[in-house]
């Protein structure tokens, strides 16, 4: 009963605050679907105005029927990773802020970050959030699960979280404030996809791979794809959910991250198309997390949760864009947006996000306002109800939760940062390793640290960045680089340091590094 109670005064005052006419309102389930390194053009959906060759190539029906229930956002923004957006997911900090820029490796004390002849590694975050004070290497949260539980909320994680290294607290989702864990772990990719070799933990040359899935025994065998079975064991935990509360499911999946393991139930269209196996193997995990999510869908409808459930799709990073494990050329696969994960271009950040809730979003809208993961945290709290939260951390998401029932509602004076001081991958690419970013309005500025140079674009005219606007417009590329420095001071975001030297890269905008 008190749960009751608190979830209905929590409500009333939501809504008296909001300014909206006072009425009993249950608090609404959430489901966010999490996709690993899905690219905003590996879809049915279209994101563009008009239809692009990915849009006819990739098949999602389910996507496109959430899209049909609610909003597209078609300037949702992610980071160029995986654990810097899972962390912010969690915190709802900026990665500059929470300082795990880059991928948390499997164990505790390792850093991720490609080694370097000219700079060496930031001191980053290296095994990512953590719950409890006082850990190494980790940036101390309240996580956004234990808030929702303290809401009220039944939590239920199932697939990839990856918000920390083994051995630390935040490895294991239970610890944030999880009700049920179901495969979740330090791990950020998959070791296979198969049942049939036990999702990894079938030894190869007598070892079981540190990223093999845990905790999915009973499918060993059964010819259940990886997709499928976190799938199962989500709607599983649904229907013997405690039916008095709310329900938080993160359903986070490992597709469409590599290793590309062809989901059999879909491949064979695509081979059928003239796809190398790579793509053809990529375009079913594709289109296998699509099966999931119309799976999910559908238990929402058939059991009569839909009106009163609201179901956020998103993914993490951009759509991998390296050759191989890619086929065709290097960082095409995200046109017409530049380059793919790992960078600050748009094909690294922008994110395919749909939001559909009955009776709250319009069907088939789209919202140009331009948002990005931190904001999930404030937002998922607003939906909750849980309005008094109190967290350890400074939080710097802002709330979209009146752009669910007004999708036109912009904010063009915001300013978007990302950073990435860290060396992601051997190659020099695109926008990759050793670069921050800008977005305000209509203008985007990218910085390269190496060259200390910056560039500007009109994404209004210019999605895919290939009009370098720096010379033309120096006034405002020198506004934006000062505006990104003070927002890097203000988050005391680290630079890359010189071997040789030992001195930090100066900011931005010139001026030096003086800690
Ligand atoms: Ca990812």
């Amino acid at each position: 009963m008190r749960n009751i109670f608190s979830r209905t005064v929590a409500i009333v005052l939501a809504l008296l605050t909001s300014g909206a006419k006072a009425q009993l309102v249950k608090q609404p389930n959430i489901v966010l679907f999490m996709v690993d390194d899905m690219g905003w053009q590996d879809t049915s959906v279209p994101f563009l105005k008009k239809l692009t060759a990915s849009n006819y190539l990739y098949h999602t029906p389910n996507m496109e029927k959430l899209a049909s229930r609610g909003i597209k956002f078609t300037n949702a923004y992610a980071t160029p990773v995986c654990t810097p957006t899972r962390v912010s997911l969690m915190s709802g900090m900026n990665a500059a802020h929470h300082r795990v820029t880059n991928w948390t490796a499997i164990q505790n004390g390792d850093n991720s970050d490609y080694p370097d002849s000219l700079y060496q590694p930031v001191r980053w975050n290296i095994d990512g959030l953590s719950p409890e004070p006082n850990i190494p290497n980790t940036v101390y949260v309240t996580p956004l699960p234990k808030l929702l539980k303290d809401a009220g909320y039944y939590t239920i994680h199932c697939g990839k979280a990856h918000f920390a290294s083994s051995g630390t607290p935040g490895a294991d989702p239970l610890n944030l404030g999880f009700d049920i864990n179901i495969a979740g772990s330090e791990i950020g990719s998959p070791a296979s996809y198969f049942s049939e070799t036990q999702y990894g933990h079938q030894p190869v040359m007598g070892k079981v791979s540190l990223q093999a899935v845990p905790g999915l025994e009973k499918y060993y065998g059964t010819h259940t794809f990886l997709t499928e079975a976190l799938t199962q064991e989500a709607l599983g935990a649904l229907a013997h959910r405690p039916q008095q509360k709310p329900f938080f499911l993160y359903l986070a999946h490992y597709a469409v991250h590599i290793p590309f393991d062809a989901d059999p139930r879909f491949v064979q269209k695509y081979t059928d198309k003239g796809l190398s196996p790579a793509e053809a193997a990529y375009a079913s995990l594709v289109e296998g997390m699509d099966k999931s999510l119309g799976d999910v869908v559908d238990f929402l409808d058939e059991n009569q949760l839909s009106d009163n459930t609201v179901i956020i799709f998103m993914s993490d990073n951009g759509g991998l864009s390296r050759v191989p494990p890619r086929s065709g050329i290097a960082h095409t696969q995200n046109a017409p947006l530049k380059a793919g994960k790992g960078s600050v271009y748009e094909g690294g950040i922008r994110e395919p996000m749909i939001v559909s809730w009955r009776g709250v979003t319009p069907a088939a809208a789209s919202s140009e306002k331009y948002l990005i993961i931190e904001d999930f945290f404030p937002t998922l709290l607003d939906l909750a109800g849980a309005k008094n939260r109190s967290t350890v951390q400074n939080i710097d998401g802002k709330s979209f939760v009146s752009s669910l029932s007004s999708p036109k509602l912009k904010d063009n004076k915001r300013v978007l940062v990302w950073h990435y001081p860290n060396k992601w991958v051997p190659e020099d690419a695109p926008g990759i390793s050793w670069f921050s970013a800008l977005r305000k309005g209509k203008w985007k500025l990218v910085y390269d640290y190496k060259r200390q140079k910056a560039e500007l674009y009109n994404l209004k005219k210019d999605i895919g960045e290939q009009h370098n606007l720096a010379s033309a417009k120096q006034n405002k590329a020198l506004m934006l680089t000062k505006l990104l420095t003070s927002y890097l001071k203000s988050y005391d975001a680290q630079l890359p340091v010189y071997k040789t030297s030992g001195q930090m890269i100066n900011w931005p905008d010139g001026s030096l590094k003086t800690q």
